[in-house]
């Protein structure tokens, strides 16, 4: 059976300066050759739609992977979907759509899309697992998971995130997870990326992880280290975890440090991590064993964080991070400036703890409601993904304020936001205006005291120094 994933463009295309390979379509190609199956993979948002001529003509089935573990993708994206699904149309029997707009819009989407076959739900390698059980595919058609035009589903049922099952326990033990060889490998930027957990034990408001992927479930320290090898032996020497929570299970950060520190590996990495899971002796562990970059999001005030779900005090936050810093941990902080319950008091707290914290990297974001978020079911606006006014809202990196916020607050964060960046240039940090910022590293590397802030999206990988 031949089968086709195919990593969506964006409009307009990613930076390539910013671009890693896409380590989510990469998992699903690689999930279905492990099951034995003939898998060609093609990133479009890499090589632009046109790349799309030179695959064969014979697929059976077209996974379009969209806005799935990666959020790098924008309103405009979705609009330009049509011709993908055209000229895909001319290749494949049966093309299904996977990520979040398949899960939270696929009636839309079918609708709209007449060579769309069906849309998963959920994750689509559980999905997948099920498919396999039959030669003939015969579950494409009753699979509960893939809305197709035949679905007899009650669309409020539409969604389940495959009840828990951990797709980590089905990859053989020593992977890959993400088989690099299966894309133009030396077309991305030096830093590569792994995911190796899903979901999240927390629930924070605005976020739509725990929603979309539910519980935290994670890859066993052995099948961690032989993706690490993976990589290394493609000549990789940095490594980002895009796992939207990596410190879950601080026994686990233990046991895959120890492998990575007796084993002599000589990476350096980053990972996303929370503030209450690291304390001082974990972070020291972690930095021996090559970590040099860590992303902890504060968002915003102490009072407004807690009220999100996110339960430790600025006092925690500058001490980890003042202590990571100091040991030679580059750290990511990211914010939320519009938040729901923002006030203009709080966001000048949020913009003095910004600037008390000093991080090398500052990631300021506005306020995205995403499909799966307590938010996004909270606010009041059309909940449709084509014909939307609004639909920029639910996308990340918008680079904006909420659309519905109060005019009066969002005047108050523009003008103290103005004045942060004259005072952080002040102090020496750079000014990411877009992603064309990042073009000057393609060809040095960055200094480990550089520092950058931005609501733009922000290359990973710089100033990692061993
Ligand atoms: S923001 Fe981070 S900690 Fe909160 S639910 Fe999302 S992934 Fe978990």
């Amino acid at each position: 059976m031949k089968y086709l994933v195919v990593n969506a463009p964006n409009f307009p295309l990613s930076n390539s300066s910013i671009l890693i390979e896409p380590v989510d379509a990469l998992t699903i190609a690689t999930w279905i050759q492990h099951n034995h199956n003939d898998v060609s993979f093609i990133d479009l948002d890499r090589f632009g739609l046109d790349a799309i001529n030179d695959l064969a003509a014979n697929y059976k089935v077209a996974l379009v992977v969209f806005d799935y573990l990666i959020a790098l993708y924008s309103s405009e994206g979705v609009n330009h979907l049509g011709s993908l699904f055209s000229a895909l149309a001319k290749r494949a029997e049966y093309i299904l759509f996977v990520g979040r707009i398949a899960t939270y819009f696929p009636y839309e989407v079918l609708d709209k899309f007449p060579e769309v076959y069906g849309c998963i739900i959920g994750e689509p390698e559980v999905v997948l697992a099920d498919l396999f059980k039959y030669k003939d595919l015969r579950l494409l058609k009753n699979n509960p998971q893939i809305i197709t035009r035949e679905s007899k589903l009650d669309g409020s049922k539409l969604f389940s995130n495959n009840k828990g099952i951990n797709i980590y326990d089905l990859f053989p033990k020593f992977g890959p997870i993400a088989n690099r060889k299966l894309c133009q490998f030396d077309k991305y930027i030096d830093v590569h990326s792994i995911i190796a957990s899903r979901g999240c034990s927390g629930r924070c408001k605005f976020c739509s992880t725990g929603g979309y992927l539910g519980n935290w479930k994670a890859a066993s320290p052995e099948l961690v280290l032989s993706e690490i090898k993976h990589l290394i032996n493609l000549g990789t020497h940095k490594i980002i975890f895009l796992d939207d929570n990596f410190s879950n299970d601080q026994n686990r950060i233990t046991k895959i440090c120890e492998m990575i520190i007796q084993e002599k590996i000589d990476i350096t990495w980053g990972c996303l991590c929370r503030i209450i899971d690291l304390n001082e002796d974990i972070i020291q562990q972690m930095h021996k064993a090559g970590c040099r970059w860590i992303h902890f999001g504060i968002e915003h005030d102490q009072q407004t964080r807690l009220k999100l779900g996110k339960n430790f005090s600025d006092e925690d936050a500058i001490r980890i991070i003042q202590f990571a810093q100091k040991i030679g941990v580059r750290i990511r902080t990211s914010w939320i400036l519009d938040l729901l319950e923002a006030t203009a008091n709080s966001v000048k707290n949020t913009f003095e703890l910004a600037k008390i914290i000093s991080s090398y990297e500052i990631k300021l974001h506005f306020l995205a409601l995403r499909p799966g978020s307590k938010y996004y079911d909270q606010v009041k606006f059309p909940k449709s993904i084509f014909n939307n006014n609004n639909v920029n809202e639910i996308f990340i990196h918008k680079g904006s304020p909420f659309n519905t916020s109060s005019k009066e607050l969002e005047l108050s964060i523009v003008n103290q936001f103005e004045k942060f960046k004259l005072e952080m240039c002040d102090i020496g940090y750079q000014w990411v205006p877009d992603a064309r910022f990042w073009d000057k590293f393609n060809n040095r590397e960055a200094l480990p005291n550089e520092k950058f802030f931005s609501t733009s999206i922000m290359r990973y990988g710089l100033g990692w120094v061993r």
